[in-house]
């Protein structure tokens, strides 16, 4: 079944059922005058939602240690070239206390699978801040634990939680992951945390090592059925110490129309415009912006480990992207068409 794009742009903004071949269809259709339509229908949904405002996370990157071995992933176990380092509850703190000065209002503790970070260490770290900082969100990204660890981390004040389910179908999944990972728990893990209550981010990498356009189209099927209240997508970006070292990145195009797509399929997510966007365009955050994202999260780990955080090359960790360049981002914003805002930003769903 052949639909025009233009069509399927109509039903998606109008919230109706969209079948999984005119998504393909408009994944690849590169026409300027469809992806321009595709973005102002996006931006215009977001607007509806939350006006020009956009919210800031401060990001801590709080161990590059892992025990996982993601085929796409500089911070793999395997990988001996990566530095590695471990903040303190001290250091924690202090990167808290300087965001909160910034306007920060929310943090995201991000690390890699840790052993030595356990339910209680997290847990700790989790209701000092919020201790701290009653009025702030925290939001976890430390990847897959039982459901009994989440609700520990969750009774300690979490709020959020963020974990990407990367690809949508089984077969792909084992291509980016090793033996030992599986869609399925992964699925678990996300359906447990909506259970809990946790306000749940979901997403993928874009132009990964064998993804299809189908493959996409089973994501954004996906994100329909899980129903977060964050979807965060990137490009791929090579990583040279890992297995998909010779592979090429995802691409800027492809990623802001899905950015589009997903904005129409979720008028009131958090979708931010990630680090990996702005990594691979000087102006991709600026970009995702218009294309119906509402979040950014700067860099708030301390200067000396950011260079040691290198999930791929050349991740941006200064200027604009650091928490404390945060002026220029914020000019950079209004350039845009949008503002960034003090507000714990929750969704507004
Ligand atoms: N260990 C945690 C958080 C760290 S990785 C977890 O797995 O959830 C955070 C995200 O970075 C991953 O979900 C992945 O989508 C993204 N990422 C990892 N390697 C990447 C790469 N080479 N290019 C782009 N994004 C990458």
């Amino acid at each position: 079944m052949y639909q025009d794009p233009t069509t399927t742009i109509e039903h998606l903004y109008s919230g109706t059922h969209v079948h999984k071949t005119e998504l393909v269809n408009l994944l690849r259709c590169e026409d300027p005058y469809i992806v321009e339509l595709l973005r102002r229908r996006a931006d215009s949904l977001r607007r509806e939602s939350y006006g020009t405002e956009v919210y800031i996370r401060g990001l801590i990157e709080f161990t590059n240690y892992c025990k996982n071995n993601c085929y796409y992933c500089g911070i793999r176990r395997d990988n001996g070239n990566a530095l590695r380092y471990r903040l303190t509850t001290e250091d924690i703190m202090s990167c808290c206390h300087e965001g909160y000065r910034l306007g920060f209002r929310t943090f995201v503790l991000q690390g890699g699978e840790d052993g030595f970070f356990n339910r209680e260490k997290i847990c700790d770290i989790v209701s000092s801040i919020k201790q701290k900082y009653p009025d702030c969100a925290v939001t976890l990204s430390v990847g897959e634990w039982s459901k009994e660890d989440y609700q520990a981390f969750y009774d300690a004040g979490a709020d959020r939680y963020l974990l990407r389910h990367e690809t949508a179908c089984s077969e792909h999944y084992s291509k980016l992951h090793p033996e030992g990972m599986s869609l399925d728990t992964r699925k678990e893990c996300l359906f447990n945390l909506k259970d809990i209550g946790f306000q749940v981010g979901s997403g993928f990498m874009v132009g990964s090592p064998f993804q299809t356009l189908d493959n996409l189209a089973e994501d954004i099927l996906f994100l329909g059925q899980l129903n977060p209240h964050m979807i965060g997508i990137g490009p791929f970006i090579t990583h040279k110490d890992t297995p998909f070292g010779d592979r090429e990145s995802g691409s800027l195009e492809l990623t802001l129309k899905l950015i589009s797509i997903l904005r129409l399929r979720h008028p009131k997510a958090l979708i931010p415009a990630t680090t990996a966007l702005g990594t691979i365009h000087p102006n991709g955050r600026e970009l995702g912006l218009k294309y119906g994202a509402n979040v950014i999260m700067p860099n708030l780990s301390p200067a000396s480990v950011r260079e040691k955080y290198t999930l791929y090359n050349n991740k941006l960790s200064t200027g604009e992207e650091a928490a404390e360049g945060l002026d220029k981002l914020k000019e950079a914003v209004i350039k845009a068409g949008y503002s960034i805002v003090v507000d714990v930003g929750h969704a507004k769903m």
